[in-house]
């Protein structure tokens, strides 16, 4: 297929590689980056997105988004489809949904999961929202740079599923890694305890695969030190903006709130920039309870 790749960054460059493998063509864009090898280089947003049969974009949030979407939308041809990959607001995306439509386009919102590993690997998963006949124009192109996609729905569904999901992480690696950190104050081995939760009903993704503990369970940044991984920074990005789609929508996020919050010092108050998202099971193991 012809591609059109806007937004070749830390996650763009590797995903466009995979496409040009599998034997695409694809023209790219991007106001900073280099193309890869094998990706042939626009002067512009609209000059990538000519002629292209499906444009990708791969971008920081959703006001580039929507700016970016204004700028190639008229210069794409009726019946091709935009296929935007960031993680950006539940608003953003189902408004440039509205845009792609209204100049008889198909677009699609598809975030994705597995991080900069598994956009280098062909292994991310895709969580998307958009018509069937969007999804399956894309199909091929999921499975280029992917293991998996779910279609989650219509328009904004892909980008509700991946802050969903990201709510749920943020929770369960804060309680993971307090709970690590009274276990230790309480004197019981760190192997011990997670022998017994990987095992038992406190099992989650972040203690059985990401273990925040170095030194115990599968190898994870923790073993690293801490180096990302999954940066808090995006971990923060992603729960605050579960949090502005639970005020948008009138739900109650307690737990998402607080995780938003804790993040939110961790990384800008703390030293949480550039760590690894488990990075908070160190910050815990230096705190009491009346630590401020
Ligand atoms: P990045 O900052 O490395 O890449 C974004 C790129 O967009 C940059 O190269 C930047 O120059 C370019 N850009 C900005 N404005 C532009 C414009 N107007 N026109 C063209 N290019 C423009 O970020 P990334 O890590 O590649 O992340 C991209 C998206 O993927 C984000 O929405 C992020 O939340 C999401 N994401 C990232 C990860 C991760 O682990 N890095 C994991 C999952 C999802």
């Amino acid at each position: 297929m012809r591609i059109g790749f806007i937004g070749l960054g830390n996650m763009g460059a590797p995903m466009a590689a995979n496409l040009v493998k599998a034997g695409h063509a694809v023209t790219g864009y991007d106001v900073a980056a280099a193309a890869p090898e094998g990706v042939t280089r626009a002067d512009s947003a609209a000059g990538a997105a000519k002629g292209a049969e499906v444009v990708i974009t791969m971008l920081p949030n959703g006001a580039i988004l929507k700016q970016v979407a204004a700028e190639v939308i008229p210069a794409m041809e009726p019946g091709a489809v935009l296929l935007d990959c960031s993680t950006v607001d539940v608003a953003s995306a189902r408004e440039v949904a509205a845009m792609a439509a209204g100049a008889g386009l198909g677009s699609l919102d598809a975030p994705v999961s597995g991080g900069v590993g598994g956009a280098a690997a062909g292994t991310l998963t895709f969580m998307v929202g958009g018509t069937p006949e969007a999804f399956a124009t894309a199909k091929p192109l999921f499975d280029a740079m992917g293991r998996k996609a779910v279609h989650c729905g219509p328009a904004g569904n892909g980008q509700a599923a991946k802050i969903c999901n990201n709510m749920i992480l943020g929770v369960t690696m804060i309680a993971t890694c307090e709970a690590f950190a009274l276990a230790d104050k309480l004197g019981l081995d760190r192997q011990a305890m997670f022998d017994v939760v990987s095992t038992s009903s406190g099992q989650s993704w972040s203690m059985n695969t990401y273990c925040p503990a170095p030194g115990v369970g599968p190898t994870s940044p923790a073993d690293n030190g801490y180096r990302p991984g999954f940066a808090a920074e995006l971990m923060l990005k992603d729960l605050r903006l579960s949090q502005a789609a639970a005020e948008g929508a009138d739900a109650d996020t307690p737990m998402g709130a607080l995780a938003a919050a804790l993040y939110a010092r961790f990384v800008e108050e703390e030293d949480g920039r550039g760590r690894d998202f488990s990075a908070m099971l160190p910050r815990f193991e230096g705190r009491g309870r009346t630590s401020s």
